[in-house]
């Protein structure tokens, strides 16, 4: 099983190939949290990755080619993976077709999350997490139940992105105009593609996903 998820930013992939990942007991891999990850252990792809992220544009190809070679590699990867935020480039799916056919497997679907620029900004720039555990927040649609405490664990300290505030996030909605939507012409050539409204709440996205999951086994 290997599904890719695309959309922009706030489209709610990363929610969603989360919940995937638990549901079917797959890997999810997200270029975006690998990348944040290498930033905060000051490695050096995380320097190099810093401020192309900072400002909401792509990093460069070879620098996330090698974060999904590397993963993809490992042993737990063998049951089947969720791609999530990966390929976001055409010159991306050219390498993962080719690395996926080395593998001698195949993409089983590639999802694409549709929703409006109004809802994305809304989403992103209004999302903040408890910093204690990670649980997600938004100023305009979840704020916690008691005012500045987490309802999870009752931490006090929130966090945001720093690349979701509402300059970089226009930043990052046009590069993915340029750069991503051509892939959806990509892989619909390949008979891959299968959009989902991704603005309604999370839990009818996942049905959907799941519905046309089981639809394609039959
Ligand atoms: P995300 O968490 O998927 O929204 O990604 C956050 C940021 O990480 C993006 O705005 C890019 O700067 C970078 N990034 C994540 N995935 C990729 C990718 N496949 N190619 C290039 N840059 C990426």
């Amino acid at each position: 099983m290997i599904y890719i998820f695309l959309g922009a930013p706030g489209s709610g992939k990363g929610t969603q190939s989360k919940m995937l990942q638990k549901h079917l007991g797959i890997v999810s891999i997200s270029t975006g949290d690998a990348l944040r990850s290498e930033i905060l252990n000051k490695s050096e792809i995380g320097i190099k990755a810093k401020s192309f992220m900072d400002s909401g544009m792509l990093v460069p190809d070879d620098v996330v080619i090698d974060i999904i070679k590397s993963k993809i590699k490992n042993v737990e990867y063998e049951k089947g993976f969720i791609l999530d935020g990966f390929p976001r480039t055409e010159a991306q799916a050219k390498v993962l077709d080719n690395l996926i056919k080395s593998l001698d497997k195949k993409i089983d679907k590639v999802f694409n999350f549709e929703v409006s620029d109004d809802v994305l900004i809304k989403r992103i720039s209004g999302r903040f997490s408890c910093k204690k555990c990670g649980a997600l927040y938004n100023h305009y649609f979840k704020t916690p139940n008691v005012k500045g405490v987490c309802d999870d664990c009752n931490s006090t300290e929130f966090e945001s992105r720093l690349d979701d505030n509402e300059q970089t996030v226009k930043q990052r909605l046009e590069v993915y105009r340029q750069t991503s939507l051509p892939l959806i012409e990509f892989y619909k050539k390949k008979n891959l593609i299968v959009s989902l409204d991704a603005s309604k709440i999370s839990s009818l996205i996942f049905e959907n996903l799941i519905s046309s999951i089981k639809n394609n086994k039959q």
